[in-house]
């Protein structure tokens, strides 16, 4: 397929060559020029991109990205063909991705939201989960490139659903790792090792897949960005104005929000969200070497 595909960050760059090596006829963009995918024409602006692709596949940071992606001055609108399809796997507002859709819509433009979960690593080899909002006839269409980046697409109803489907994961991931780290500063408090608590966690109802993929970068106080912290932070803020809409009190997930912004004024934005963990410790007078 042609496909177009725009945002090559920590998740989207390794999708665009998944896309490439299925045998896709891809064209990238990227705000910042300089970032490119083997095998793929680096096009010089969103339109150039869209101008006769089939699909444009957006992964771009938050809701103002993709508006501007879509609509800003040489956005993806201006070129776009009816027929094609939209497909956002940015986290952003439900709300706000309702509204892009009617608005390509009326263009004959077809739309699907459908973000991600699993980490970088997931992007590389090619197994995310999808998570899609939108027709099912268009989510057929899009089967394989779906398979050639992910494992799973589940899909959660009419376009936008798919986001909301997105923060209900984050919410739980960020309070899930919470905890995590709470039990690892207590632990390590009450003279615990941290190497000996891991597996008892794993063997445990305890166990999760938080701690299985989070615990060996903690073991070796890597806090390279897997997931910033800073993009963890717009979800918790995404979860909490969704919640708000929807007259639903989260008070964990508030509690969590005010640790996350701690940590980005502390200066930890760009590392992974793993870095809050460094936050409980210094609040607990927990040495660690190499901390963050
Ligand atoms: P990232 O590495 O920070 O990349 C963000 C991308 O968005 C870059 O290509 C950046 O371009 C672009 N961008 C930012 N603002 C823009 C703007 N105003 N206009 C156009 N492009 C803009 O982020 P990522 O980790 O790839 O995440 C991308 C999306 O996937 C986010 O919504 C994130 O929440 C979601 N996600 C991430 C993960 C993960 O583990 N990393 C997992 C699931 C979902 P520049 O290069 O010019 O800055």
């Amino acid at each position: 397929m042609r496909v177009a595909f725009l945002g090559l960050g920590i998740m989207g760059r390794p999708m665009a060559a998944n896309l490439v090596k299925a045998g896709n006829e891809v064209a990238v963009w990227n705000r910042t020029p300089g970032k490119q995918v083997e095998g793929a024409r680096v096009a010089q602006s969103p339109a150039d991109a869209a101008s006769g692709a089939e699909v444009v596949w957006m992964c771009v940071s938050d809701t103002k990205a993709v508006e501007s992606v879509l609509f800003g001055p040489q956005g993806v609108e201006s070129t776009i063909g009816a027929g094609a399809i939209v497909v956002d796997s940015s986290t952003i507002s439900p709300s706000a991705e309702h509204q892009f859709a009617e608005r390509l819509r009326a263009k004959g433009v077809e739309y699907v939201d459908a973000p991600v979960t699993g980490s970088k690593v997931a992007a590389e080899n090619g197994s995310l989960i999808f998570m899609a909002g939108g027709e099912e006839a268009v989510l057929a269409k899009l089967e394989p490139l779906f398979k050639a980046m992910g494992k799973q697409v589940f899909r959660m109803g009419e376009t936008s659903k798919g986001q909301a489907a997105k923060l209900v994961m984050n919410l739980q991931i960020a309070l899930i790792f919470e905890g995590f780290a709470e039990a690892l500063t207590l632990a390590t408090k009450l003279g615990v090792n941290v190497e000996s608590l891991l597996p008892l966690i794993q063997a445990s109802m305890v166990k999760s897949g938080v701690v299985e993929y989070k615990a060996p970068f903690i073991l070796r106080r890597d806090f390279t960005p897997n997931f910033p912290l800073r993009l963890m932070l717009k979800d918790i803020h995404l979860a909490l104005d969704a919640a708000k809409e929807a007259r639903v009190k989260l008070p964990a997930l508030e509690t969590v929000e005010e640790i996350y912004e701690m940590a980005a004024e502390e200066g930890h934005q760009d590392l992974d969200y793993a870095a809050t963990l460094t936050l409980l410790e210094k609040w607990a007078g927990v040495e660690v070497k190499g901390a963050a």
